[in-house]
């Protein structure tokens, strides 16, 4: 780990051309800063990533001090509050979660955890309209307004989500009761019939669990929910966080400390461990009456993912979207057009009544 560096502003760093002066942007799946007045480009010697370090846990979470922080220069949202980091490649920035105007007054400074790595932006902000079109395009029941105007609105704003990934060692001893099925035939004459019915024993148990990188987003913009909708990332391809992939980005500030991610790192490890537990204990049916687990081994890390992200108002409704900015994976809110659900079910009335005149004269 790289000592404390506390003069970095994370994110809000600013790159300049060596040949006119103008702001740089990190261009998406390349390994260069781009100038956008003259084209000039300027490599980044970016450390590819032999081998993860990650941090432990228990180690950490008592001392914060220990930690790689750093003053970060933070901009809040009037609206909505949401907190993030930009430089001056970025003209005017807008808020990317409620699209209202950002104020350079309210800047404010806090000392916060430097992330690890990161996975640069592979497409470009241009090309996530050709995304979004064939998406919308997909849609059912939306209405026709809708596509129109999401589209015509503003371009889509690819910001950093801060994500914390925990593994750890569990051993879980466990009690429960497997329950088997048999059949057996009952009643008598007329309602004698076969049924199925189950036999319980009990049983106890020991599962280990190793879990690498369960990931729990820190981001007070996107829901884990949305996170996992448009997941699947291509980790190998990390690169040790440099500030020079940030620049023509927003990044946002994590607001789930490492704590409550470890909690919900727990949850989810637990559901893990549930379902090792049914498996262990086989038969038709599982009870699990008593579990103890140990974690040990837990480390942590802080990345940072990029997704582009576009909010739009329909009908004095605030919309999102987000696309995951590697893959092009996209998910987002969307208003249904009650006439078009409406339409749809009059045709499906009147097919059904056809089908049915239909057989009927068959006969
Ligand atoms: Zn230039
Ligand atoms: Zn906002």
């Amino acid at each position: 780990m790289s000592e404390t560096t506390e003069n970095t502003r994370l994110g809000s760093d600013t790159y300049q051309c060596m040949n006119c002066g103008a702001a740089l942007k990190y261009k998406p799946d390349t390994d260069f800063l781009h100038c956008d007045y003259c084209g000039t480009n300027t490599p980044i010697e970016s450390k590819k990533v032999e081998e993860v370090h990650e941090l432990d846990f228990e180690q950490y979470a008592q001392n914060f001090e220990k930690l790689n922080t750093q003053t970060t220069k933070i901009i809040g949202c009037r609206k909505c509050g949401a907190e993030s980091t930009f430089n001056e490649s970025i003209k005017s920035a807008a808020c990317p979660y409620c699209t209202t105007p950002l104020i350079e007054s309210d800047t404010h400074e806090e000392r916060l955890i430097r992330p690890s790595y990161l996975l640069p932006f592979k497409i470009e902000g241009r090309d996530t309209h050709k995304h979004l079109e064939t998406w919308l395009k997909r849609l059912w029941f939306a209405p026709n307004k809708l596509k129109k105007q999401a589209l015509q609105t503003n371009q889509l704003q690819g910001v950093y989500i801060p994500c914390w990934t925990y593994d750890a060692q569990t051993e879980t001893d466990y009690s429960g009761q497997k329950g088997v099925n048999y059949t057996t035939t009952v009643g008598t004459g007329k309602n004698r019939r076969t049924v199925t019915r189950t036999r319980w024993y009990f049983c106890d148990g020991h599962v280990s669990l190793f879990f690498d990188d369960v990931m729990v987003p820190a981001s007070g913009m996107i829901s884990r929910d949305i996170m996992n909708k448009i997941n699947n990332w291509d980790s190998m391809n990390m690169v040790e966080a440099d500030n020079r992939f940030l620049s023509g980005f927003i990044t946002e500030k994590y607001v789930m400390n490492m704590n409550n991610g470890y909690d919900l790192a727990r949850q989810i490890m637990n559901s893990e461990i549930d379902y090792a537990i049914r498996r262990d204990i086989g038969g038709d049916h599982q009870r699990i009456t008593a579990k103890n687990t140990h974690f040990s081994e837990v480390k942590f890390k802080l990345i940072l993912l990029p997704v582009y992200m576009s909010s739009y108002i329909y009908k004095n409704k605030l919309y999102h979207f987000f696309l995951n900015g590697r893959t092009g994976r996209l998910t987002g809110d969307r208003p249904y057009s009650p006439i078009k659900i409406a339409i749809a079910i009059i045709i499906g009335i009147v097919a059904l009544i056809a089908f049915i005149l239909l057989l009927n004269s068959n006969q």
